[in-house]
């Protein structure tokens, strides 16, 4: 059976992932606390709480900034009543505290919490590609497996425990934030030496210093000056705060991921509600 499925947080992530959720004809009731009816997508209905979708969806999607506001969203699914959702899928980057604490709150009332964030950008969620990076029961992701291929055809299974999705999510977002800061600095150096920025992008392309940043990022969002993957910098910021949190917690080695992460958080400080890409801005002091 299909579930009828609940969207919260209709943000630049959630808002293409429910259209596609929509569009492939699933039943989907939408809620997002700056407004929801100029964010809710065509063929989908307005709910006016979270306790609202609780009450009228099987299963719950949430996509929302951070850990707080997913904590606080579970809250209001723990204390609704009626309701009728019996799982809460969170595509949040929320790290694996967070995770863990949703998925206590929501077994002590039956309902079941995974957490499955999402990796590839807000184009991504437009074209149906992102990584989601799934981590729950087996069962649960059998019946809910046609709401996530309407999300994505790129839906991993990688763990059985809630938060072992947002470890995957962390490490990856690390490795990212790496590519695009590190990028950054050695092309700000290589300017310095008189290169031309989009040359020294199509050699680092043919050449063993190819990266995320230098395949995307620089060609499409930088060079152009346009500045727009619709991922805040302090979403960056805040991923990479959550990703120290865990390596401390397992102990695991730090010393590139201290250094990185000390350049989001200036960056950051430096340019409040910016672009992530426009760390380029931050690093070469355009
Ligand atoms: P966003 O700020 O554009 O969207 C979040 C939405 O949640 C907003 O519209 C906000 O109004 C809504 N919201 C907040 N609290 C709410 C509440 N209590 N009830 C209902 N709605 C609420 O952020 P985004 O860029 O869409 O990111 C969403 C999540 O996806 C974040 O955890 C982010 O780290 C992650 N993510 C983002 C990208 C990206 O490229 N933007 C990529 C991968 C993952």
């Amino acid at each position: 059976m299909t579930p009828v499925v609940g969207f919260v947080g209709l943000g630049n992530m959630g808002g293409p992932m429910a259209a596609r959720v929509a569009a492939a004809g699933l039943e989907l009731v939408g809620f997002d606390v700056a407004g929801t009816a100029e964010r809710l997508p065509a063929g989908a209905t307005a709910a006016a709480s979270v306790e609202e979708v609780a009450a009228r969806a099987d299963t719950m999607l949430l996509s929302l900034p951070d850990g707080p506001a997913a904590l606080a969203v579970v809250d209001a699914v723990a204390a609704a009543a009626p309701r009728r959702a019996a799982t809460v899928i969170d595509l949040s980057t929320v790290g694996p505290l967070a995770a863990t604490t949703a998925a206590a709150t929501l077994a002590a009332v039956a309902v079941t919490y995974v957490d499955g964030p999402v990796s590839g950008g807000t184009a991504g969620a437009r074209a149906g590609t992102v990584a989601l990076m799934f981590a729950g029961p087996d069962a649960v992701l059998e019946a809910n497996r046609s709401v996530l291929e309407a999300i994505t055809g790129n839906v991993f299974h990688v763990g059985h425990e809630a938060g072992q999705g947002q470890a995957m999510k962390l490490l990856n977002n690390f490795l990212s934030a790496t590519a695009l800061a590190s990028t950054s600095e050695a092309l700000a150096f290589g300017r310095a030496h008189g290169l031309d920025l989009a040359m020294m992008v199509d050699v680092l392309n043919a050449s063993s210093g190819r990266n995320s940043a230098t395949v995307d990022k620089f060609p499409r969002r930088v060079l152009t000056g346009t500045f727009d993957a619709g991922f805040r910098t302090a979403l960056m910021a805040k991923d990479l705060r959550l990703y120290l949190d865990v390596v401390g917690a397992a102990g695991t080695p730090d010393a590139v991921g201290r250094s990185v992460s000390e350049v989001w958080q200036r960056a950051d400080a430096a340019l409040p509600g910016s672009d992530f890409t426009q760390i380029w801005q931050y690093v070469a002091g355009d």
